[in-house]
């Protein structure tokens, strides 16, 4: 249960897409005991404390929405860990570390009546060197002559630290205001609004039908753009208006280049095609569907994979096919490319121009697939429901529990499950499977993974 208890206010989360208006996130960290969650519930405005005196009690409750004068974020409570486990060093780091990761601003909690602990100065540490913005929090700053105590922690070099008592209250409007100041426009990984034209990399190995397809998608539509004369070595991107909108295809003068695939050019042909997937958000794969699938295709499908950008296959040339040999190759195809059950694919004719009118809607798709973001109750409420219907295995003895869960990202999706042990392997595949089917993400990458909360 404790996976769907979460977040006060339903209405705040949306349906899962792009559009649902990322919230930057706040994660709080400090050593137990400093006053994390009932700082957290005076910032979320809840008047039940979940406060406990349960050690760990944080570890289940760890996200939720708060609003302050007008503004939505959301807060993850990033738990406390065990002062007395080994390794308690790393584990701070760590701690500090995934809410690096997953925050826009870190509020880090500093008890001001103990003062400075090593574990205050690990946390001070890893987060100095985090290039986000830190709010230093000191709390239990019940009454004014405590204001001398919170002065102490300057001396963590992360700026001034601002008193507050979560307890009764004191100074927590000014914290939020502080918190306030720092929030991004824009949560960190996504993109502004004037994101400009989504970027297309049109890959395949030569002879596959790449200038004959911009040709055909192109028309007399098309603008260069970067274009710098004699130096056939610099990227030419062009503009494409396809189904109502501007495609800007990156580096087509290296499919346009009639000497670009000399002897020995296959190191170049694959640092071009990285270069084209680093300026690009999703890649068009040009398969030979008259040919069997050769190394060479698999090599930029796994460049592609490795990129992490939204990804479409198509096959080419299909007017060259006769039926058995179409029957044959949708198996062969399928066998092929195991790796990426989740690509969308198409099958055209460059040069009839038969079904290229699919590429958009597929292009589109994937990358609608790459920009969402699953709202984190969401997200959670599936996954209580999934794990309660099929628990991970045991482990050790064991029953590893799945505490939380979040998208940490988008373009491309990656998901982290904070879990309370050791995931297996095909548990976590089978988790990605149920989140694709869940969510959709067809034509997108997405990635699993966990950490250990011990
Ligand atoms: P966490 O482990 O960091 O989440 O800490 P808790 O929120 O569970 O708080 C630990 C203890 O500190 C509890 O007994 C709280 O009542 C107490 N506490 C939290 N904030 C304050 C505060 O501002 N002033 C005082 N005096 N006690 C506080
Ligand atoms: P690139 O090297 O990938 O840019 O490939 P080109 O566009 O230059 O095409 C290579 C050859 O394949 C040319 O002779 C094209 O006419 C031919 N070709 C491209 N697409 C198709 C197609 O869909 N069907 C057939 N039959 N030939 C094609």
């Amino acid at each position: 249960a404790e996976l769907a208890d979460l977040g006060t206010d339903d209405s705040s989360e949306q349906e899962a897409g792009h559009d649902s208006g990322p919230q930057p996130v706040v994660a709080v960290v400090g050593r137990p005991n400093v006053g994390k969650s009932t700082l957290v519930n005076r910032i979320i405005g809840r008047r039940e404390a979940v406060v406990e005196d349960v050690p760990g009690v944080t570890r289940d409750r760890v996200t939720y929405d708060a609003t302050w004068r007008g503004r939505r974020f959301t807060v993850v409570d990033t738990g406390g860990w065990d002062p007395d486990a080994t390794g308690m060093a790393l584990k701070i780091a760590e701690q500090a570390q995934v809410a690096a990761e997953l925050a826009d601003v870190i509020l880090f909690v500093v008890d001001a009546v103990v003062g400075v602990t090593d574990a205050d100065e690990i946390v001070g540490h890893v987060l100095r060197g985090s290039g986000k913005p830190v709010i230093l929090a000191a709390n239990k700053v019940d009454n004014q002559q405590m204001e001398l105590e919170a002065a102490a922690l300057w001396a963590l070099g992360l700026g001034e630290p601002q008193p507050v008592s979560a307890l009764h209250g004191r100074s927590s409007g000014d914290l939020l205001d502080v918190i306030l100041d720092k929030l991004p426009e824009t949560p960190q990984q996504r993109f502004g609004v004037e994101r400009g034209p989504r970027r297309v990399a049109l890959l395949g190995k030569p002879n596959v039908g790449k200038s004959s397809l911009l040709n055909k998608l192109a028309g007399e539509e098309r603008v260069l753009v970067d274009p710098m004369a004699g130096t056939t070595r610099d990227p030419v991107d062009e503009l494409v208006q396809l189904g109502g909108k501007t495609w800007r295809f990156v580096d087509t003068a290296g499919i346009r280049r009639r000497d670009r695939e000399l002897k020995g050019a296959d190191f170049y042909a694959s640092m071009r095609t990285r270069g084209a997937l680093e300026r690009s958000e999703v890649a068009v794969v040009l398969i030979d569907a008259s040919e069997v699938l050769t190394e060479q295709d698999l090599r930029i499908i796994s460049l592609v994979i490795e990129s992490g950008r939204a990804m479409v296959v198509a096959f080419n040339k299909w007017d060259l096919l006769d039926e058995d040999r179409r029957y044959y190759l949708e198996k062969e195809i399928d066998r092929q490319l195991i790796r990426v059950p989740w690509a969308l694919r198409a099958n055209i004719s460059a040069k009839t121009g038969w079904h290229v009118e699919k590429l958009v809607p597929a292009i589109d798709r994937a990358l609608e697939s790459w920009s969402t973001r699953v709202p984190t109750a969401r997200l959670n409420a599936f996954l209580t429901d999934l794990v309660a219907a099929t628990p991970p295995p045991v482990r050790g003895g064991k029953q590893p529990k799945i505490l939380f869960a979040t998208q940490a990202s988008t373009e491309p999706p990656k998901f982290v499950l904070f879990t309370s042990g050791f995931l297996e392997e095909t548990y976590r595949r089978f988790i990605e499977r149920r989140i694709r089917e869940e969510f959709g993400f067809a034509g997108s990458p997405i990635e699993v993974t966990m950490k250990i909360r011990e």
